[in-house]
């Protein structure tokens, strides 16, 4: 069975997209077989892997709308070996389109039933909003990474989040949890960000992942090449620090797996 995450936070620019890709490919990349949703209309996750967004013949929009299966829809990245669900501009008139259907939260989570088994990791980016597209990410998650700034601000942006995953788990999904808080973008020079981080800490506990991604100019510029920054650059600190938090998230989620990777071949 896969193991299926949400990378979602409601604010913009936090490194949602960053953070999906880049595990993706780092995933992939430890031999993990890895399938990345876009669930945001701006389509930046589909095009960070190298897939042209413009020319998908069938994308998540089809999938949540029914004029697609899953499959039909399912594309490989050029860019490292990962299956890409993708989105594009259509995906904006899905919050309305969607209201009126049948089990409208559960369309993702129905339409991917059956490909469960063909996938190690099902990773999916989040729009910037909490409505239904969020919504169907959250409902077919076993959890959710919050990947975040650590800003004065941080803290309190997040109180809305954890509220609606717990509505989701008391309402809609039992397995859902908060798998850890991804501290991005983490610059040590600056004493505040050291600050939030140790209050997050202090906070949160053990849903903080150790790892830490920096500010890294090298993930920022991989998306106009079309790669993932593990695989445009796997020698900046940025991708080692991805690489890293993809072997956190085996550890953490996949204890079996961490072991027979760790274990000397015969
Ligand atoms: P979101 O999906 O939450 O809107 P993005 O992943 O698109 O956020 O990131 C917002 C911007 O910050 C993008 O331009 C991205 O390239 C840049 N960025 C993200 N993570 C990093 C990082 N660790 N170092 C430098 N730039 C980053
Ligand atoms: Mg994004």
């Amino acid at each position: 069975m896969a193991q299926i995450y949400c990378v979602a936070n409601q604010k913009g620019g936090v490194g949602k997209t960053t953070t999906t890709v880049n595990l993706a490919a780092a995933l992939a990349g430890i031999g993990q077989r890895v399938l990345l949703i876009d669930l945001d209309p701006q389509g930046n996750a589909t095009m960070g892997c190298g897939v042209d967004k413009r020319a998908l013949e069938f994308s998540v929009y089809d999938v949540l709308l029914g004029t697609s299966t899953a499959v039909q829809a399912l594309v490989t990245s050029p860019a490292a070996s990962f299956q890409v669900l993708g989105a594009n501009r259509d995906l904006a008139g899905a919050e309305i389109e969607l209201v009126g259907l049948e089990r409208r939260e559960r369309r993702l989570r129905d339409a991917l039933a059956d490909l469960d088994d063909q996938f190690d990791f099902i990773l999916i980016d989040c729009p910037p909003s909490l409505g239904l597209l969020t919504l169907n990410g959250l409902c077919m998650a076993n959890g959710v990474i919050v990947p975040m700034l650590c800003e004065y601000y941080a803290l309190e942006g997040l109180t809305d989040l954890v509220n609606t995953i717990k509505q989701v788990h008391a309402n809609l999904n039992r397995d859902l949890q908060i798998i850890g808080i991804l501290r991005v973008m983490f610059d040590t020079r600056i004493t505040l960000q050291q600050q939030v981080s140790d209050d997050l800490k202090g906070h949160f506990g053990d849903k903080v992942f150790d790892t830490i991604i920096p500010r890294n100019v090298r993930l920022a510029e991989a998306p106009s090449h079309g790669k993932p920054g593990v695989v445009y650059d796997p020698h900046a600190k940025g991708s080692k620090a991805f690489i890293e938090f993809a072997h956190e998230m085996v550890r953490r989620t996949q204890p079996q797996a961490a072991a027979r990777q760790k274990a000397p071949s015969a």
